[in-house]
């Protein structure tokens, strides 16, 4: 991590890093809550710091702040699609979505993903480079910021592998649950990854009880090899054995996700082979009609079939659900904006 990034700092090593500059722990606490309570976009903005300082700041820490490029409103459900630029140029995506339980922000990991799933975006242009953890605390606060409304919730399942940028998520969920900072219980937070084993259970004794959710999309490892080029390196027991001990050392229900993708992953006996692999943990399953990207032709499954899925499921006492479809109205798969957005700029 760059040590002059000072918003990737928590507060103790914020205290530290202005000792060695002969500055008091108070204003280390006053700078620590103007950048992640008040969420300022300048030094200019921090009324109780000298103006000879504040100068000096923005010398030795220009903070990182993300740029809106875009954004696309949902005039049926409140939901916006953020485009923002990073201190770099580069562009990721974050959406802001409102539920009954609360608002919602689902934020990028990583500028671009290495995993390369077959029907996902974002995967597309390979990975450019991880997130910082004030990357990532700034596409929450400046959404907040922009739409005017407080976040409650947060899911980390927007572009990127979360578990191959371990080190600063882990740091963004210390940072965000902080209670001197937005203080986002982590009950109200939950992590998506494509299920790389290690990482599952090195992050079950972070003591950062949030829910998890495996990327599964398949009912064996033939059919998830086909979607996933992760499901060579790592078998299926292996991943599901570690998500087991995650739910064990926790405490928190798993939740499984289920990309349902036309004549591939969505036939009866696909159903009953899930069930059958899923039965006796505690779980629940998010089906997820894919959506198409133009680079690929896997298609949505009949709504027939997501039905008789579901049911088939249901049958077996699983807890299941289809995924809400938001902002149906600005459609953009996953990735789909950023992807765009570079198409129009490499013309
Ligand atoms: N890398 C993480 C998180 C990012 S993707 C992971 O793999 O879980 C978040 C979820 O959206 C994953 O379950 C992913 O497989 C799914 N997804 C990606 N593109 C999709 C698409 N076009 N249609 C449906 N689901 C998609």
């Amino acid at each position: 991590m760059d040590t002059f990034d000072i918003k990737s700092l928590n507060q103790t090593e914020l205290e530290q890093e202005f000792k060695l500059l002969g500055l008091p722990a108070y204003r280390a606490k006053q700078i620590y809550e103007w950048l992640h309570v008040k969420l300022v976009t300048d030094y200019d903005e921090m009324m109780n710091i000298p103006k000879n300082l504040r100068d000096a700041l923005r010398d030795k820490y220009p903070l990182t702040i993300l740029q809106e490029v875009d954004s696309l409103h949902s005039s049926t459900d409140g939901t916006i699609k953020y485009l923002f630029r990073l201190m770099d140029d580069r562009v990721i995506e974050s959406v802001f979505m409102k539920y009954h339980h609360g608002n919602s922000v689902c934020i990028s990991s990583q500028v671009g993903c290495k995993m390369g799933c077959r029907f996902c975006a974002s995967a597309i242009g390979g990975k450019e480079r991880d997130l910082l953890p004030s990357e990532m605390l700034d596409q929450v606060y400046r959404i907040q910021t922009l739409s005017g409304e407080r976040v409650s919730n947060i899911v980390i399942m927007g572009t990127g592998e979360p578990f191959d940028n371990y080190d600063n998520v882990i740091r963004f969920l210390r940072m965000i649950t902080d209670s001197g900072g937005q203080n986002i219980s982590v009950r109200n937070i939950t992590l998506s990854t494509c299920g790389i084993p290690d990482k599952i259970r090195a992050f079950a004794k972070e003591g950062l009880p949030i829910t998890l959710a495996l990327s599964l999309h398949a009912p064996n490892d033939e059919i998830r090899k086909q979607l996933m080029p992760v499901a060579a390196k790592y078998n299926m027991s292996e991943v599901i054995d570690a998500f087991i001990y995650y739910y064990e050392k926790t405490g928190r229900r798993l939740t499984f996700e289920y990309s349902l993708v036309d004549g591939i992953n969505d036939g009866e006996e696909q159903a009953k082979e899930l069930a059958k692999l899923v039965k006796g943990i505690n779980c629940h399953i998010n089906l997820i009609p894919v959506n198409p990207i133009k680079e690929r032709d896997y298609r949505k499954s009949e709504s027939q079939a997501i039905q008789k899925f579901k049911f088939i499921l249901e049958k077996n006492r699983i807890n299941v659900t289809i995924r809400r479809e938001m902002g149906a109205d600005i459609d953009a798969a996953c990735g789909q904006l950023r992807k765009s957005y570079h198409d129009k700029n490499s013309l």
